[in-house]
């Protein structure tokens, strides 16, 4: 079965062998000496819809980083959409430099036009080291590009809708682990309170769960607990807090061999992407110390949910209820994995692979 992460992938390896390791469909190299653009898009797979994925810009050590990275989060976009239930492919783009000074109107048009000559198969949208306001300079040279502000008839900002996903998958894995969905009274530990964590504490202060948080950022933290009635804890004792659920919404990785024995929790639902470090790993590991994990790939699903709500016309109801979902389909990895004997992670996986088989089969005939 395919996993979504590895480490090291790609570096000393042909590209044609790197396309084929997962199946990837298409990768464009894109070069224009002008602008000083060096980018790459690559599209793992279309069966479901256009590759819809992000628009990265990072400072890569080298050229073969920059396309394992493109590569890897391309294929993590193809299962992410697939489980959601949309009819999307993965695809993402890495262009190679400092977002803070290589980036400027005529290096996005440029990337823009190599966006249009691709004809819909690739739909660009923000991500680290982009802004909606660089979607708009792509939306010169293409319409296939979301993630505009707002004022542009854009889905603005993913963060609310992001955090409403992982509420309601965190609802669900409550109804598993409890008999109960409600989150009234539970403990739980938010590690990490920006953009989304913000949102979800206010979703759980509404439902009166007991909150526990940590972040890296004094003022903001203070700010959140004043807010929300929720309890600071440090950044090393939010692992080892005895609560019902603990919820990595900080960055990935937080899940690892110096941590997974302090966590004292029945459940791991949080929108952090990446969250175990070692998915083969901790997958199985946090199964056989009782955790149920909800695959954070699913939880934070809300953020692509809502960019794509845009290719039709966005409508923030739906991009809520399409969101509201998320309850329904962590029901139904957890009941896959029991009956296969599978990680969690491995059958958000294996049901993201079952649609993309069927839907394939479906599509095959004109
Ligand atoms: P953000 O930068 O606004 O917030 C992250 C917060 O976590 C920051 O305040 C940071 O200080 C804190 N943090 C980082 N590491 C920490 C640690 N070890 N302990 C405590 N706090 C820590 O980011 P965000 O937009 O809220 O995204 C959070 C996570 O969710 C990221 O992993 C992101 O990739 C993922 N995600 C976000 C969206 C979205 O809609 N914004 C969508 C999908 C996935």
């Amino acid at each position: 079965m395919a996993r979504l992460k590895e480490v090291g992938a790609g570096k000393d390896k042909s590209v044609f062998h790197q396309l084929s390791e997962h199946d990837h469909e298409k990768v464009v190299f894109c070069h224009d000496k002008d602008t000083g653009l060096k980018a790459i898009i690559a599209i793992h797979n279309t069966v479901l819809g256009p590759a819809l994925g992000g628009v990265r810009m990072w400072a890569y050590a080298s050229e073969a980083e920059a396309l394992a990275d493109v590569l890897r989060l391309s294929r993590g976009m193809t299962y992410k959409a697939a489980v959601s239930g949309l009819n999307l492919g993965g695809g993402k783009a890495v262009i190679i430099g400092d977002a803070k000074q290589g980036k400027d109107e005529a290096l996005l048009r440029r990337f823009g036009r190599f966006v249009k000559n691709l004809n819909g198969s690739y739909i660009a949208a923000e991500d680290v080291g982009t802004t909606p306001r660089d979607m708009e300079y792509i939306r010169m040279e293409t319409e296939h590009v979301c993630g505009l502000p707002e004022s542009m008839g854009g889905s603005g900002d993913p963060s609310p809708v992001t955090a409403y996903g992982t509420y309601m998958g965190m609802k669900a894995a409550a109804k598993k682990a409890f008999g109960s969905d409600s989150l009234a009274g539970k403990r739980i530990a938010v590690q990490g309170v920006g953009h989304v964590g913000g949102y979800l504490v206010e979703l759980l202060s509404k439902e009166s769960a007991e909150i526990y948080i940590a972040d890296i950022y004094e003022d903001r933290l203070r700010e959140v607990a004043k807010k929300h009635k929720a309890q600071v804890a440090s950044m090393e004792d939010i692992y080892g807090l005895e609560v019902d659920i603990y919820a990595p919404c900080g960055l990935g990785g937080t899940i690892n061999a110096a941590t997974i024995d302090r966590l004292k929790c029945r459940i791991i639902a949080g929108c952090a992407n990446n969250q175990l470090r070692e998915e083969e790993v901790q997958g199985p590991a946090l199964a056989e110390k009782g955790i149920i994990y909800a695959p954070d790939f699913l939880m934070s699903a809300g953020g692509l949910i809502n960019v794509s709500s845009e290719l039709g016309g966005y409508n923030r109801e739906s991009a809520y209820a399409k969101a509201e979902r998320i309850y329904g389909i962590t029901l139904d990895v957890f009941e896959l994995a029991e009956k296969e004997g599978l990680s969690t992670q491995q059958a958000a996986v294996k049901m993201a692979e079952n649609r993309i088989k069927r839907i394939g089969k479906v599509r095959a005939t004109f």
